[in-house]
Order: C-alpha cells, then sequence, then structure tokens
C-alpha cells in the first residue's frame, strides 16, 4: 500500500459511511497536510480499526476498512534527545523500520545541537523512504524539536518511561511484561551523550514516568531507541 497520512478520530466520529472531521483534523489534512478534496488518507479509532479515506470538503468518506498487518499493535512514542552529529538520520531511519509511531525530537538540558529547518525536512523524507522500505502502511509522524518540559507533556498515554542506565532501575522488559497487554500507547524518554541531568529525571518522574534499565551496559544515544523498539516488538509481536 502507498504510505498515506492517517488520523486518529474517537469511534463516535463515524456516522454511516462518512467520518465527521474535527475543526482542528480538518486543519491538519487540509492546511498542514495540503490534502484536497478527493485525496486519500487513513483514519484511525485508536481501538484497532483503521479505514482508508477520502477528503470530501468537511467529511471523509469511508472507502474500505484495512487489514494492517506490518504495524506494531501498540503505538510506541519516543522522546529523543537530539544526538550530536547526523546520528539522528539513522535513528529515524532504523526506528522507522522497527515500527516507532512517533519521534519527537528534544532540546534537553545536555543536547550539543540545535537542529536547522531543513533538519526535520530531511527527517521526514528519512521515514518516508524507509516506511516505503520497510512496507510499514504509516509513515512515523517526526515532530518538530520542542524543549524536554513540553516533549514530557505532549501524550497522554498510560505507560511513559524514561531510559536511565546508572541507579537500579528495573528493567523496561519487566516493566512491560506486568502491564503490555491491552496497552494503545506507550511513551519513552531517551537522553543525549551526556545523559539526563538530575533535575530533568526528577520532573520526568513527577509528570509520570518511570525510570527504567535496558541492561547493564551503558549504550550511546543512538543505539539505545534501537533496544528498545527491538524488545517490546518482540515481545508484542512474540504473543500475537
Ligand atoms: N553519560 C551518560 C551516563 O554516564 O550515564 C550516558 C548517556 S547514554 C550515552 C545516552 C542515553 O541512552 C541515556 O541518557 C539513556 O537514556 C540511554 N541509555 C543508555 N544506556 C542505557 C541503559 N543501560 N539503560 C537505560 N538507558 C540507557
Amino acid at each position: 500500500m502507498a504510505q498515506l497520512q492517517r488520523i486518529t478520530i474517537s469511534p463516535q466520529q463515524i456516522r454511516d459511511n462518512q467520518v465527521v472531521l474535527e475543526k482542528e483534523q480538518l486543519h491538519y489534512l487540509t492546511r498542514v497536510l495540503r490534502l484536497s478534496d478527493g485525496d486519500k488518507f487513513i483514519v484511525m479509532d485508536g481501538v484497532g480499526k483503521w479505514w482508508l479515506t477520502s477528503l470530501q470538503s468537511e467529511y471523509g468518506e469511508i472507502l474500505e476498512a484495512l487489514e494492517v498487518q506490518t504495524e506494531l499493535k501498540v503505538s510506541i512514542s519516543l522522546l529523543l534527545a537530539l544526538p550530536k552529529g547526523n546520528g539522528f538520520d539513522d535513528v529515524v531511519r532504523i526506528c522507522t523500520e522497527l515500527g516507532v509511531d512517533t519521534i519527537v525530537p528534544i532540546i534537553s538540558e545536555r543536547t550539543l545541537l540545535n537542529p536547522s529547518s531543513q533538519k526535520l525536512e530531511r527527517w521526514r523524507r528519512i521515514a518516508a523512504e524507509a516506511a516505503e522500505q520497510s512496507e510499514r502502511a504509516f509513515v512515523p509522524t517526526i515532530y518538530e524539536p520542542v524543549s524536554f518540559t513540553q516533549g514530557l507533556n505532549l501524550f497522554e498515554a498510560e505507560q511513559k518511561y524514561i531510559c536511565e542506565g546508572r541507579g537500579d532501575n528495573p528493567h523496561l522488559l519487566k516493566c512491560w511484561r506486568q502491564v503490555g497487554e491491552g496497552q494503545l500507547k506507550i511513551v519513552i524518554a531517551i537522553g543525549p551523550e551526556g545523559g539526563w541531568s538530575q533535575e530533568e529525571l526528577e520532573n520526568a518522574v513527577n509528570a509520570g514516568f518511570k525510570m527504567v534499565s535496558l541492561g547493564r551496559r551503558i549504550l550511546r544515544a543512538v543505539t539505545a531507541p534501537f533496544v528498545v523498539l527491538s524488545i517490546l516488538a518482540a515481545e508484542m509481536e512474540n504473543n500475537s
């Protein structure tokens, strides 16, 4: 299937064969994504149903229900402190191949890089290419870089983790095995080369994030996201 943009709706927005779009959704589709009447996009109801839809004025006309087999059962959003150099290109590409849903580049206290707007375009292009290559139904969403504090409050999710290699934190796999069944979304934060500051860790915990380990070795900032996704994807797909 060609890569199409997608939006999440609530099940109540479906009437007969139409999706009643909210104002912000319409703005996103027409102004941000620049879709016109007749253009196709995907709607997801967040509880496992996805439809191919065509934009018709203020509505989405449902064309067909989609059976998606290449996507992970649970949406994974990564908050990733930007590493130095071009390391983020590989992070975007490989995380896309591994099934990430959303990547939010984070400017943390110890982030060394403040990326240009061309970088964002480049990352989105890389994500689209990687999604196509790995035969995904969706192109992951790459956010504009935001501050750590903004990132902490971006998503509603029951399972929110912050990776921290120092200290006696439970392993991500152990935490996920305790709750994984039935979850819809998971948010995971990974720090930069210099790690998180103590204050950032405390703020994350206060915002509902649980500190987790990825094992006994300290991984590079660009390696940690692959480990997170590999662990979770293997667990989800092994149980499917
Ligand atoms: N300089 C930092 C230190 O000494 O703790 C290391 C930072 S590490 C290169 C970059 C990020 O990867 C960390 O902030 C953390 O989010 C993640 N990370 C690396 N290894 C980890 C591990 N074993 N467990 C959990 N998170 C890890």
